[in-house]
């Protein structure tokens, strides 16, 4: 019991979602001691899911192993390629199965009202009605502690993430930035790509005049759409952010400049193709920068937004790079990070 109890106060401990998984791997581990415990969640729009591995413990292993936090959406299983967890999914109950000498139990793992993924603990013998039933209340905890920081740190309107947990992302963001990657002129010696970060300020293009002709309500259904058109345009690791208002905030991970003025260019042309119910064409406005080493959040967002008022200033529904503005004499460089003068 008292174990039990232990792990639940390390469930609910802490804020990081990554951790939260693990720690519910190494819980049902101690707890079952089964062959294996493994934590799969979708990712991805409808109709398109694949499994991403949060969490995976064998016997006797010490440290859970998971899919990497950049693997390619691609490379994952598809949803339907796993038809037990599938089914798990779909009835948002228990399903019970065998895989070779083992026995299976996948139980559902609930966000809100939905099942997000499914925990597969496999044991040689079929685990007993009442460790079930203590499984079950363990996972009751586990969705309600989610819901707790979904609600703390999701706006209620799109479901995007709220300003609440931007600085600590972006830092961790700045703090794994290459400082040879940083250089801020778009060019890189080396051969190997290294993973450099980039943060997009999107701006609806006059939305005032949206919530004037057409009301709030419709106005707010524009908001929640330009989210879904954001979760489809990025990748599934890439972070979004409602702001406020109609301001939302995109922290990528992009090989090179060119790749991620062409992200923020899809999200442009995604949007401006887009037929929203009664309003018609909805536009954006989108300003980018490239995440330095040692950047402080503010910095970076008033660079994007910097890019972001030129391209207002300059017709509106275009993305304009803050690095290359500067470049080319169009905006005058403010930025530094710390005393490290940039461009
Ligand atoms: P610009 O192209 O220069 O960005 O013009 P704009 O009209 O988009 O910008 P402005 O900042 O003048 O107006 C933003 C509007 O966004 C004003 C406000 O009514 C609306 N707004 C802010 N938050 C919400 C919301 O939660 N729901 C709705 N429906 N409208 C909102
Ligand atoms: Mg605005
Ligand atoms: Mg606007």
């Amino acid at each position: 019991m008292t174990t039990a109890i232990d792990h639940l106060a390390a469930l609910t401990g802490y804020r990081d979602r990554d951790l939260l998984d693990v720690t519910l791997a190494h819980a049902l581990m101690d707890l079952l001691s089964p062959c294996s415990v493994q934590v799969h969640k979708l990712v991805g729009e409808p109709g398109q899911q694949r499994w991403l591995l949060r969490a995976r413990l064998d016997e006797g292993q010490v440290t859970a192993v998971s899919d990497p936090p950049w693997v390619a959406f691609e490379d994952l299983p598809a949803r339907e390629s796993e038809p037990l967890r599938e089914q798990c999914v779909e009835s948002q109950a228990p399903v019970a199965g065998v895989r070779g000498d083992r026995h299976l139990l996948l139980l559902p793992l609930f966000a809100e009202a939905d099942a997000i993924g499914a925990i597969e603990v496999s044991t040689p013998q079929p685990l007993p009605e009442p460790t079930q039933r203590m499984v079950n209340s363990i996972l009751r905890i586990y969705r309600n502690f989610h819901g707790l920081l979904d609600y703390s740190e999701r706006d209620t309107l799109t479901g995007l993430l709220n300003r609440k947990t931007f600085d600590e992302a972006f830092l961790k963001t700045a703090h794994a930035q290459n400082p040879a990657a940083g250089t801020g002129n778009g060019e890189r010696r080396s051969e190997a790509p290294v993973p450099r970060h980039w943060l997009g300020v999107v701006d609806i293009d006059h939305f005032k005049l949206v919530n004037d002709r057409y009301g709030h309500l419709i106005g707010d259904e524009v908001l929640l759409l330009v989210a879904r058109i954001l979760r489809s345009t990025f990748r599934f690791q890439d972070r979004l952010y409602r702001f406020g208002g109609e301001e939302f905030v995109a922290l990528l991970r992009c090989t090179s400049e060119e790749d991620a003025a062409s992200a923020f260019e899809r999200l442009r042309l995604n949007m401006e193709t887009y037929g929203f119910p009664q309003v018609g064409r909805v536009t954006a406005s989108i300003g980018f920068t490239e995440v330095q080493p040692g950047d402080a959040p503010t910095a970076a967002f008033e660079r994007a937004d910097q890019a972001v008022y030129y391209a207002k200033q300059h017709g509106r529904n275009q993305v304009c790079g803050y690095g290359d503005l500067v470049r080319r004499g169009l905006l005058k460089d403010s930025a530094k990070v710390g005393d490290i003068e940039l461009f």
